[in-house]
């Protein structure tokens, strides 16, 4: 091993990188571990009923966020609805959470303060705990949360319980985030200059701004399930975009989808904003990523159970096992490929690749 050719990460990618994480770790024994890698958080059994689900994401400086435009109090907000999200996407609900700082030396402690406002905001919002963490130096600010939630284990719902048939929906709309982060990027030499002191052009894009600064978890729809008795059979959050997680959905269920582009749930502003940038919206609303909504899957039949403002129907699911198309509104069908915007719109350009 040690005189072989080392190989950047890039060549494999992410998710075949996590792989060869799971082969050295290998399988637990243990029995109370219901579930281990391989959805949006772990689930094991504390007794014979309840089942807590764990999960971790970090926020790293200049990868997640860009201090300049990213408010501390939202930072700290954000990094709390992201795992929440997580949380949520099992549906669980969350109860726990313990976050790690890497402090860099231009960071003050008046910005911790107001950071740990913004957790404490979160914390309120979704009813949940802080109990802990770490403080390092790093070099870039870097934010890691873990939270824990609980659900009874009949509640719990996996990545892998699409079924043929089922209608496709998610929660709120879909490409804001990203709608955000373009109008914040415009901005940024002008940010710059003000330091600290930015804030941002809430007037015409509030809605996108908010979405990318301060997202809130669907916990209303976990909750609003759990009162309607609604078990829908797939769950996932979309933190990377609908585009990305209707594969994951389909590879982990053995089934395949069908998206309607024209059923895509867009806000007003994220249209215009995708408008003045002379770009598709529908691509926004696919790849765009960083929108803290739910993906799921449930019968046909059970959709008048659901409350329906509280979600779209963007597609159906169908046998064709991990073949995602889209139907575009001129009734043409392309395959959706996770990473290759090309095959959407065909002209080969998304600002939206992250
Ligand atoms: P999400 O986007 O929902 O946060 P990820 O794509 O980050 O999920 O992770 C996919 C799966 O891989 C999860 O089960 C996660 O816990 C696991 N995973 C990611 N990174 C690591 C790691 N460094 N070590 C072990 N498991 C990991
Ligand atoms: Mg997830």
């Amino acid at each position: 091993m040690s005189n072989a050719t080392p190989t950047p990460i890039s060549d494999i990618g992410e998710f075949a990188l996590i792989d060869r994480m799971q082969k050295i770790l290998g399988t637990s024994g243990d029995e109370d571990l219901l579930l281990g890698i391989g959805d949006d958080a772990a689930v094991y059994r504390i007794d014979d009923e309840r089942a807590h689900v764990i999960t971790t994401d970090a926020l790293i400086e200049t990868v997640h966020f860009d201090r300049s435009f990213m408010p501390t109090i939202h930072l700290g907000f954000k990094a709390i609805s992201v795992n929440v999200s997580d949380v949520l996407a099992m549906n669980a609900l969350p109860k726990y959470a313990t976050v790690s700082l890497g402090l860099p030396n231009n960071i003050s402690v008046e910005m911790v303060e107001t950071f740990y406002r913004g957790v404490r905001k979160a914390c309120e919002h979704y009813g949940m705990t802080l109990v802990g963490g770490d403080t390092t130096a790093a070099r870039h600010l870097t934010v890691n949360v873990t939270v824990v939630g609980e659900a009874m284990q009949h509640e719990l719902i996996f990545r892998r319980g699409a079924r043929a048939g089922d209608a496709l929906c998610v929660t709120g709309d879909l490409g804001g985030a990203y709608a955000g982060l373009k109008v914040l990027l415009r901005q940024r030499e002008a940010i710059k200059e003000q330091g600290e002191a930015y804030e941002p052009d809430i007037d015409a894009y509030r809605y996108v701004i908010q979405r990318q600064l301060a997202p809130n978890a669907a916990i209303e729809t976990i909750r609003d399930w759990r009162e309607r008795g609604v078990r829908p059979n797939a769950l996932i959050d979309i933190s990377d975009g609908l585009g990305s997680e209707v594969h994951h959905i389909c590879r982990a269920s053995r089934v395949g989808a069908r998206i309607f582009a024209a059923a895509l749930p867009v806000a007003l502003e994220t249209r215009e904003v995708a408008n003045e940038f002379e770009e598709d919206v529908d691509l926004f609303a696919l790849f765009g990523g960083d929108d803290y909504e739910l993906l799921f899957s449930l019968p046909p039949d059970v959709l008048e159970d659901l409350d329906p403002q509280s979600f779209t129907q963007v597609g159906e699911v169908t046998p064709d096992e991990d073949e995602v198309v889209v139907q575009t509104p001129t009734g043409d069908t392309v395959a959706l490929d996770a990473s290759g915007y090309q095959h959407f719109g065909g002209n080969g350009t998304n600002g939206a690749a992250r």
